[in-house]
């Protein structure tokens, strides 16, 4: 057999459909037309593979994700008012150069933690960004309906009927959609409560997904430490990945289930621990409930719904009138 790496070997493979819909980020093209025949896809986070990318400016997942983006970032235009009626508002605009954590103009970040394990310390660099979750109580409980749980599995915020209100954020066990105050429909029907703004995260770059493309940051990894593909035979890499390494996968149950499964050789309870201690937020609390299954949630669910429901009709309504689809 000539001798070829293992990269060209998996683009070969992968073009004679040998290893099914699981695809790595040499091969972009065909993933995502394989996710696309088998519904829902999915992403595995390897944490074995992530180096944190030494020696770059930022990390390449960051920055393939700020430069794919960067059109939807928020534009402030004028003076932000408070969040009346707090005394205060969220702008990151003045600050969107800030790269060590989540911001409305920064929706992926890398978290660098050491983690000691059965007589050996673990330098492990975590991708962290929405982990599209199965059942989303930010989509569920947004009073709004501005936020969908799509059917190939990416969950959005509609930056045009979103207000702000963070509901979203205070639901998610991650806290990931963040605000930027000043911009989105106060601007336009409410100016003095234009300090609510619009919520803003990963979106698992929709566009290219739905189009038989891959996310930007999992094309851009150097160390192939994101693998996308059909959501189902992510899970299964990711056990067996993690088999492998007699290691643990992080996602799979969490929140009732995502589709993003984060593989490491260290105890996930640890890592949250070692994150904690750094004030690294988001944590990584292994087993966490979702919040639409407590009985708090449920009722919320329920009262929500209706209202909800009402916002979709009529942003429904205003799309039809402009002949939008
Ligand atoms: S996931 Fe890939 S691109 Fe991102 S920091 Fe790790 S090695 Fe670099
Ligand atoms: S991670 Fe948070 S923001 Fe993303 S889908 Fe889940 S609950 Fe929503
Ligand atoms: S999937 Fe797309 S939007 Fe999400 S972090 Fe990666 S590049 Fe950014």
């Amino acid at each position: 057999m000539p001798n070829i790496s293992r990269r060209s070997f998996l683009k070969r493979s992968i073009a004679s459909g040998v290893v099914g819909g699981l695809v790595l980020s040499g091969a972009p093209k065909m993933l995502g037309a394989q996710a696309k025949t088998t519904g829902q896809v999915g992403t595995i986070i390897d944490l074995t593979k992530c180096d944190g990318c030494p020696g770059r400016e930022m990390p390449a997942c960051v920055e393939a994700c700020r430069t794919k983006n960067k059109e939807k970032f928020p534009k402030v235009e004028g003076e932000i008012q408070d969040y009346w009626p707090q005394k205060k508002h969220e702008d990151w605009s003045q600050k969107q150069q800030v790269i060590n954590r989540l911001t409305p103009y920064n929706w992926t970040f890398v978290q660098a933690v050491q983690v000691e394990h059965e007589g050996k310390l673990h330098e492990l660099h975590i991708q962290r960004r929405c982990m599209h979750c199965d059942n989303p109580p930010c989509a569920h409980l947004c009073p709004f309906s501005a936020q969908e749980k799509t059917p190939e599995g990416p969950v959005l915020i509609n930056p045009n009927i979103c207000f702000g209100g963070a509901k979203c954020r205070d639901v998610c066990p991650w806290q990931i959609p963040q605000r930027q105050a000043g911009v989105g429909l106060y601007t336009k029907v409410a100016p003095k409560y234009v300090g609510g703004g619009v919520m803003y995260k990963c979106d698992l770059c929709y566009d290219l997904v739905k189009t038989g493309g891959v996310p930007a940051c999992v094309a851009a990894c150097p160390k192939e430490a994101i693998v996308f593909g059909p959501k189902e035979e992510m899970r299964i890499e990711a056990r067996r990945r993690a088999e492998g390494i007699n290691g643990y996968v992080y996602g799979e149950k969490e929140n009732g289930g995502t589709s993003t499964f984060y593989v490491s050789p260290v105890p996930f309870a640890k890592i949250d621990r070692a994150l904690k201690e750094q004030q690294s937020m988001p944590g990584m609390k292994p087993a966490v409930e979702n919040y639409l299954e407590t009985p708090n949630g449920i009722a919320k669910g329920l009262l929500v719904a209706p209202v909800a429901g009402i916002f979709a009709a009529g942003y429904a309504a205003v799309k039809t009138m402009k002949g939008e689809d």
